[in-house]
């Protein structure tokens, strides 16, 4: 299938529409941002990377009965997705303290929580995708009461999912951010992409970081730590 109208660009991702109306490609960017764009660089090769990693982790969750966007990867950096209307709110769990949890209420990091901490965020880059409350999202109609319920019980699943598949590759779930939209007939699809950028992964025995933290804090070799994700993934047989 192949482009057909340019649609959209994001910080990571170039959206087309195809000659089906149901269906979008998607091409995966170099660029890397953070702290809401006022950190940029591009890394050759993480767009790669990003979509063969992301590809691998829906066509996981799609196995194990998570509705997803994801059709399928069709080369290096692009992939088949279901046209969807992304809901506002930007969905986080948290398995270990860190990142805006700890700056904003000065809790100790690297704690580990008894159960996973949902956070929901507008997805509002002038704004600085703030973290909102549940009837924030309700009241002014970002999402329905049923999609809420929805998206938490599929935002756990996933997580239950993916910390126990990455903990089989030695790597640590720590957090994550998940967008989901509806399609044409309105079903809630798990949208956009799990990776390094919206993951943090942290090494099981020697605490080394694997995601965007080594971007945002300066830690360097960014890119070996993508490459060493998808290194395990691709090892792994999923
Ligand atoms: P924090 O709120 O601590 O910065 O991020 C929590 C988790 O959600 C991290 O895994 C982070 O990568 C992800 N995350 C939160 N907001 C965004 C965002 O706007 N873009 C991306 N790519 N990831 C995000």
């Amino acid at each position: 299938m192949k482009k057909k109208e340019f649609l959209y660009e994001g910080k990571a991702k170039k959206i087309w529409t195809t000659d089906d109306p149901s269906v979008y490609l998607v091409e995966y960017k170099n660029s890397l941002t953070a702290f809401n764009a006022a950190k940029k660089d591009s890394i050759e090769g993480k767009g790669r990377l990003n979509n063969l990693i992301s590809s691998a982790l829906f066509e996981y969750l799609a196995g194990h009965g998570i509705p997803t966007h994801f059709i399928r990867r069709i080369d290096e950096i692009h992939q088949l997705v279901r046209a969807v209307k992304i809901i506002p709110v930007e969905v986080i769990a948290r398995n270990i303290t860190t990142g805006t949890l700890c700056k904003r209420l000065g809790v100790e990091e690297g704690i580990r929580l008894p159960r996973p901490l949902i956070e929901l965020c507008l997805k509002d880059d002038a704004l600085g995708d703030p973290l909102i409350t549940e009837d924030h999202a309700l009241l002014f109609g970002w999402t329905t009461e049923e999609q809420l319920n929805k998206i938490k019980e599929i935002t756990l699943k996933v997580n239950s999912l993916l910390s126990e598949y990455f903990l089989s590759l030695g790597i640590v779930l720590v957090d994550f951010k998940l967008e989901f939209g509806t399609d044409g007939e309105g079903n809630l699809l798990l949208s956009d992409e799990i990776s390094p950028d919206t993951c943090r992964f942290w090494d099981r025995d020697t605490n080394d970081r694997l995601d965007k933290d080594r971007f945002r804090k300066d830690l360097g070799n960014v890119l070996g730590a993508y490459e060493e994700i998808w290194r395990r993934i691709s090892g792994s047989g999923k």
